[in-house]
């Protein structure tokens, strides 16, 4: 298969409510380029701030641009014109970075919070009780600057599929607890993207709106 049939047959399987984030890290711009115009696809992830700036710059499509990586706080200046969602928000201080950046160039940023849900050193992310607490003390109300879309996780890398739709689950009832206590009102809030392209069927049935998929559209890295 090529670009355009890998690309309509994974589709072909996710329901058209879920949106599709191709993640085309590392991958050139004619590629990108190619499946854009070949499908009319729109959604793409980036994890490094300087290789979403360039491809952002280069592709005068509407293409919306959603930053995946895990985000230093001194490269969010360099990130914010050309991000049209940053997924990955894993700190209460790159939260207020983001908003006080945001606010210089007069943009609203949409966001998604990241949650830690694997049993893995490696991921970023919030606990629930962090940003309970920070919205308990008012100061997540005074970032104007911020949409607040939803949440975001990252299961294990592993092939236990229970303990990888135990971590879904545990992501759907952080986004259900955060809507009803905080969000309520909030339209925007609305967003869970989880699956990548070895568990997106899983994340989908525990609730998933937003699938991330990279090398099932791609091919590999
Ligand atoms: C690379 C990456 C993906 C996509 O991974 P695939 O397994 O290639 O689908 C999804 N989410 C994040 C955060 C990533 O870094």
């Amino acid at each position: 298969m090529n670009l355009t049939e890998r690309y309509f047959s994974v589709r072909a399987t996710i329901p058209s409510a879920v949106r599709i984030i191709a993640v085309s890290k590392y991958k050139p711009l004619q590629e990108i380029e190619k499946l854009h115009v070949e499908t009319g696809h729109i959604d793409f992830g980036e994890n490094k701030v300087q290789d979403l700036a360039l491809k952002a710059m280069a592709l005068k499509y509407p293409i919306k641009w959603h930053f995946i990586g895990h985000l230093q706080t001194n490269k969010v200046k360099a990130l914010l014109p050309h991000v049209s969602m940053i997924q990955s928000i894993d700190s209460i201080k790159l939260l207020e970075i983001v908003n006080k950046e945001a606010q210089k160039i007069n943009r609203i940023i949409p966001c998604l919070l990241q949650f830690y849900i694997a049993k893995e050193e490696t991921k970023f992310g919030f606990i629930y009780e962090e940003v309970a607490a920070y919205i308990s003390s008012g100061k997540l109300m005074q970032l104007k600057n911020i949409e607040f879309c939803g949440v975001m996780g990252m299961a294990t890398f592993s092939d236990n599929k229970n303990q990888i739709r135990e971590e879904f689950q545990s992501l759907k009832r952080i986004y259900n607890s955060l809507k009803r206590n905080y969000f309520e009102e909030n339209d925007s809030f609305k967003e869970i993207s989880m699956g990548m392209s070895d568990d997106f069927n899983l994340a989908i049935e525990e609730g998933s709106t937003m699938v991330r998929i990279g090398s099932g559209i791609f091919g590999m890295r």
